[in-house]
């Protein structure tokens, strides 16, 4: 037994190193790494479940780094979160988002873009400042724009919150409350939120068509709240019947397509149709 523990215990050690390593190695090369031009930004449509028409493309973050390879969002997000680096590259991000949604605009497509915001840089001091200059310079109308935000951003001061979001709507832009069912608070807090949709996190979604009781709530609760709703991680067919059995109107998945580079989007938004 003592043997065991202790070889237990190296391993739990060596994870622990692999761990730190890693992410001193993501810290150092992802500084700079905007200015390298190793960022891009793929989108992924979200489509009217029953048309299968896109209605909006989700802009996702991209990284290509020389030594290391792609590494996934999911890894280094939280690395450019912990070192401010996001307020920089989400900047970028939403001026991207914003040019390519005005060139879809010009080859006479009407969609909208969807853009993650990170509770940092929400809350950095002058966000609608920010989001005003971007559709100003791009020349893109603000209702074409709409951003995610995860509950963490607005939770943690919900008045100055909901005045950035009232500052939002003015410009024209709309607030999707993203990974929806996964925090702590959602129910308590969700009736004082200024946002206009919800975006029902993977994990519900993926266990339909078999378990149905979180999504039948969510829809009755999003149906009295007036609140636009959009599932995301539909894999299957089954799962967009059951979608649209229990009411919610809107999805994005592997069903309909993976997230693509923008210049492979304009063709897709061509001829989208349900697979
Ligand atoms: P998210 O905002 O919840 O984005 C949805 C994630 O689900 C994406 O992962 C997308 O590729 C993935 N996905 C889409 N359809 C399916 C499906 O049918 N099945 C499964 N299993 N997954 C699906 P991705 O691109 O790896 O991004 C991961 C996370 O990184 C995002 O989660 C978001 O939290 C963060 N992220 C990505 N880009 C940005 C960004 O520009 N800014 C910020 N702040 N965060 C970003
Ligand atoms: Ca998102
Ligand atoms: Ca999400
Ligand atoms: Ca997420």
């Amino acid at each position: 037994v003592k043997q065991h523990g202790r070889n237990a215990w190296r391993a739990y050690e060596e994870r622990l190193e692999a761990g730190a390593h890693r992410r001193l190695q993501l810290e150092t090369h992802l500084a700079g790494a905007l200015e390298r031009g190793e960022f891009s930004v793929h989108y992924q449509p979200i489509v009217d479940l029953v048309s299968g028409r896109t209605r909006s493309l989700e802009a996702l973050l991209r990284w290509s780094s020389p030594e290391l390879g792609t590494v996934s969002p999911a890894e280094f997000v939280p690395v450019l979160e912990q070192r401010s680096l996001i307020v920089k590259v989400g900047a970028w991000v939403l001026r991207e988002a914003l040019r390519r949604v005005g060139e879809w605009h010009a080859a006479g497509h009407d969609v909208t873009v969807s853009v993650n915001v990170s509770s940092l840089q929400f809350q950095h001091g002058d966000f609608v400042e920010l989001v005003r200059c971007a559709l100003r310079d791009t020349g893109v109308s603000g209702s074409a724009l709409v951003l995610e935000l995860t509950e963490s951003a607005l939770i943690a001061d919900a008045d100055e919150g909901n005045a950035t979001l009232c500052a939002l709507r003015t410009l024209g832009a709309r607030v999707s409350l993203d990974d929806f069912g996964t925090g702590y608070s959602s129910l308590s807090y969700l009736h004082r939120l200024s946002v206009d949709k919800l975006k029902i996190d993977k994990s519900f979604v993926q266990i339909l068509p078999g378990d149905c009781a979180f999504m039948e709530v969510i829809m009755r609760l999003t149906s009295h709240l007036r609140l636009e709703c959009v599932a995301e991680g539909v894999e299957s067919e089954a799962q967009r019947e059951t979608l649209l059995q229990l009411g919610c109107p809107f999805g994005q998945g592997f069903l309909f397509s993976r997230p693509l580079p923008a210049d492979m989007i304009l063709a897709f938004l061509d001829d989208i149709r349900i697979p």
